[in-house]
């Protein structure tokens, strides 16, 4: 079967498994435990993972809060500002093609008193940073959250500016970086204004379950203060309580350095996947279908096809058994694609879309399999 659907979750590399297995079975102690061997090779096993994806993100190993996703992480952090810092300032910026996690935690600070804004966007779902100067002069927020990288259409937003922008109005800017970490060259450390960031494993071909909460010191190299979503034992330096889960954390680091170390060969892989796959749809159905991503600044490898005409539910389910596919967004596939509305898509193009996610894992020569149909 061919599975087009890496931007829900990837397969897990061998070499992530390999790294993990001794933590599931030999070296199960807990790394918050001391003295004895089995306790202190878990703590050396997560201060390396935490060192790797510090180094490959920009950021000092302090600044890795390890979570178990990146819905909890934009949870964390986007109710732990606003808790800390709510009774300062209740207005929070975020853009309506953000993921339900962070749009259905907005919605619920909206229920206790919040002012969220959503901002709009372009046909391929890019805010405009006049929009958001504008806002930021005339209502200026506790924080904006707006995501890198979209996980329906691909398109990455201009993140260097929206955080220059933030950072020179004094306001917390997070992005949820879940579908670019591991796919595109960032360093954290270059963009002064970028305080928080989430992202998952399981979407770069690490294990399920575990994420992180970047949450950069403040200018004067003091830890940022948020109130945690998880109390407990005070672990992650007070940020995220609970026993660590090692083997996760391992996979992640591992993951994270497999990414990164083949980045530039997978980013060329994808891109010519992309074309390639563009024009077996586009010989093969002509008319009928059309692009909804931007060609350009995107995550590679996802793209989002209209198939005019024809319901994307049936197509898909169709398919099913030769080929994994999905509409959009695997946490809101019942409804209508929320992306999709806010780029002006009609319902008909809407109900007739599907999301092709490409991974360095798929070849050529299974995309043709689209020839055959
Ligand atoms: N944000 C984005 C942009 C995503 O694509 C996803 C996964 N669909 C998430 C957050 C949630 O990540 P997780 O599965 O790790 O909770």
């Amino acid at each position: 079967m061919l599975y087009l659907d890496n931007s829900a979750t990837t397969q897990m590399l061998t070499e992530v498994k390999e790294a993990m297995l001794p933590y599931l079975l030999e070296e199960y102690g807990n790394p918050s435990s001391k003295y004895y061997p089995l306790a202190i090779n878990a703590n050396e096993a997560i201060k390396k993972a935490r060192e790797n994806i510090a180094t490959l993100l920009g950021c000092d190993v302090d600044e890795v809060i390890f979570t178990s996703g990146a819905t909890e992480s934009n949870n964390m952090i986007i109710k732990g500002i606003a808790d800390y810092y709510g009774e300062e300032n209740k207005h929070i910026i975020t853009s309506k093609v953000e993921h339900p996690a962070t749009l259905e935690t907005c919605r619920y600070l909206e229920s206790k008193g919040f002012t969220i804004t959503y901002l709009n966007v372009d046909r391929y779902g890019r805010i405009n940073l006049n929009d958001l100067t504008k806002l930021l002069l005339e209502s200026p927020p506790l924080l904006v959250t707006i995501m890198w990288g979209n996980n329906e259409l691909g398109s990455l937003q201009p993140i260097e500016e929206i955080a220059e922008l933030c950072n020179s109005h004094n306001v917390f800017f997070h992005t949820d970086a879940t579908q670019v970490v591991g796919k595109i060259n960032l360093n954290v450390n270059d963009i002064p204004g970028l305080r928080f960031l989430s992202c998952s494993a399981h979407k770069f071909h690490g294990p399920k379950g575990i994420g992180v909460s970047l949450i950069k010191k403040d200018n004067s190299g003091l830890k940022t203060k948020i109130t945690p979503l998880i109390h407990g034992g005070g672990q992650e330096n007070n940020y995220r309580s609970g026993t660590l889960a090692v083997h996760n954390i391992v996979g992640m680091g591992e993951a994270t350095k497999l990414a990164y170390s083949r980045l530039e060969k997978n980013t060329d892989h994808l891109q010519r996947l992309e074309k390639y796959l563009q024009k077996i749809l586009i010989d093969k159905f002509g008319e009928v279908i059309q692009f909804n991503h931007d060609q350009k600044d995107k995550i590679p490898g996802i793209l989002s096809v209209q198939f005019k005409g024809i319901n994307n539910e049936l197509l898909i389910n169709k398919l099913a058994p030769i080929v994994a596919l999905s509409t959009g967004s695997a946490c809101s596939s019942s409804k209508p694609s929320h992306v999709l509305e806010a780029v002006g898509l009609s319902i008909n193009a809407i109900r007739s879309t599907i999301r092709f996610s490409l991974s360095h894992l798929t070849n050529a020569e299974e995309l043709n399999i689209f020839n055959e149909l």
